[in-house]
């Protein structure tokens, strides 16, 4: 591998060249079952005919034109997101971190339009929103952080799962805002317990706050529901997404309603690329495949199948701490580090994550089938009770 690229990764030693469906193809003619969706990306598959078409069309007519016109395709995602969430605006933006640097600018000027000089904006324990100055500082990672001061002022942290850590702060007269993911993705998947959301949506109410949920991963049928808030019926003020929105073309969105979509106007936030219309058609086509495929349900119903495979296969390990999920969103969290499982996986060909640093972690692609689903768990559960034996003592 080359040296001319900036080492932000330690990357496995595999190229690959082609994809279709759950399967990945490197450069050796090696094939790979894919369980991680390009981390929460690639929701249906690698090279599925309807998205391949969708860029395909859009390409031959129009790429980019900017946001200093109208662009049809965008207007129809931005439709299609609001019907699906019951928000009420959309900016689009090519990232995740985008779409949080545009709720946290949302934030930032509901404080300002109630008088608050310096608003603040409550954040989480194990929190992941992204790389850039503000979501930097928004995230939890101490690590991700180091060396990258100063951060910006304004953010409050309080533990994950407890609503009365943040009804304490939200009473403070400075807090406009509390941003948390709905499940946390890179803190270890982190599934909060029933009621957090409800009581996080009554605390903003009292308090006259902004809820923003970051859905950045857990959207476009992550979780089984369109978006995870949908599993507690709590709707934000805000709420943010991108990963599987795109299938794999860069595209974020920030929706919002209520006075936070009233906020921005024109020469307050911008952005060149985002919502141009190659990514919203590609989009729409991703909402559209979602949609005639049944892919939520099939979110769901895989989802329960994997926790009970491994539930039935490693459920009696010692080692073996919580097997969770919310559709597929599935971790395995052990009593012992287990980043060598990732490689483990890549030889026996399969393509796994680990977070938190003892959390396997599987991201499927929402068209897994179910005898896929048995195929992943049948390579999986062997290699972890390898592993396990081979780091004892
Ligand atoms: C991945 C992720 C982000 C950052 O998205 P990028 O596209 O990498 O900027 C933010 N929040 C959550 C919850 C994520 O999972």
């Amino acid at each position: 591998m080359t040296d001319s690229l900036m080492t932000t990764y330690n990357r496995l030693p595999v190229t690959f060249t082609h994809g279709e469906g759950i399967w990945l193809e490197d450069s050796h003619g090696r094939r790979y079952i894919d369980a991680l969706s390009g981390i929460a990306v690639c929701g249906l598959g690698h090279a599925h005919p309807k998205i391949t078409q969708a860029i395909k069309e859009q390409s031959r007519r129009l790429l980019h034109t900017s946001n200093l016109y109208g662009i049809d395709s965008q207007e129809k995602l931005a439709d299609r997101l609001v019907d699906l969430t019951g928000m009420e605006k959309v900016f689009f933006c090519n990232s995740g971190a985008e779409a949080n640097e545009c709720a946290i600018k949302i934030a930032r000027r509901y404080g300002h339009s109630k008088g608050i000089e310096k608003p603040g904006i409550v954040v989480m324990d194990g929190s992941f929103h992204g790389r850039t100055l503000a979501t930097l500082t928004a995230t939890a990672s101490k690590a991700a952080k180091q060396g990258f001061g100063p951060l910006l002022e304004g953010f409050y942290r309080v533990p994950f799962n407890n609503p009365k850590a943040v009804e304490k702060l939200a009473q403070q007269s400075d807090i406009v805002a509390v941003l948390v993911e709905p499940v946390q993705g890179e803190g270890g998947v982190n599934i909060p317990d029933t009621g957090y959301l409800e009581a996080l949506r009554e605390i903003c109410d009292e308090n006259n706050c902004l809820l923003m949920l970051d859905e950045i991963q857990t959207g476009t049928g992550r979780t089984g529901h369109w978006f995870a808030c949908q599993n507690a019926g709590v709707s934000p003020d805000v709420l943010t997404t991108a990963k599987g929105l795109g299938n794999g073309l860069p595209i974020g969105a920030c929706l919002a309603k209520g006075d936070a979509a009233q906020m921005l106007n024109p020469g307050s936030h911008g952005t060149t690329f985002g919502g141009n219309p190659l990514c919203c058609a590609t989009a729409l086509a991703v909402l559209d495949t979602i949609e005639q495929e049944q892919l939520l349900k099939n979110a769901v119903s895989c989802g329960q199948l994997f926790l009970d495979l491994f539930q039935r296969g490693l459920g009696d390990l010692p080692e073996v701490k919580n097997i969770r999920g919310k559709g597929l969103m599935i971790a395995i969290e052990l009593d012992r580090p287990c980043g060598q499982l990732v490689s483990d996986a890549l030889e026996a060909g399969l393509l796994i994550n680990v977070t938190a640093g003892n959390t396997v972690r599987l991201l499927p692609p929402l068209i897994v089938s179910r005898d896929d689903t048995a195929k992943i768990a049948q390579r999986l559960i062997p290699l972890i009770k390898t592993f396990l034996d081979a780091s004892k003592g």
